[in-house]
């Protein structure tokens, strides 16, 4: 059923099977091995992702889902809610409502934003 696995038949198989469970994507290997990213996607799902406990490519880090949810955790948590002593223990967010383009180190020092000794 199908046609063969042209990964498999591969000579460099192992390497390839290697590289994709270290984490490389579909088009580093594919592009390296001068193979089609259809064909590892394929092989992947099909001979790889079955023996390996870990992850798809598609769900590590680096990878758009990944990339995703780091951003959401810091725009959505990280920088509305931590609060920074070199910003005045506000949150990234406050500090970006209250900065002006002419605020000078001076006027925040003497706002009590930041103290002397933080410059
Ligand atoms: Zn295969």
């Amino acid at each position: 059923m199908g046609r063969p696995c042209t990964i498999c038949s591969h000579p460099h198989r192992e390497a390839i099977n290697q590289a994709l469970r270290e984490g490389y994507t579909f088009r580093d290997v594919a592009g390296h091995y001068a193979v089609s990213k259809t064909a590892l996607h394929r092989h992947w799902q099909a001979h790889l992702a079955a023996e390996s406990a870990s992850p798809p490519v598609s769900q590590r880090p680096g990878s758009g889902t990944a990339r995703r949810a780091l951003f959401d955790y810091i725009e959505g948590w990280y920088n509305p809610h931590r609060r920074h002593s070199a910003l005045g223990y506000l949150s990234p967010a406050e500090y970006e409502e209250t900065w002006q383009p002419h605020d000078t180190v001076q006027d925040a020092v003497s706002a009590g934003m930041v103290s002397a000794a933080d410059g």
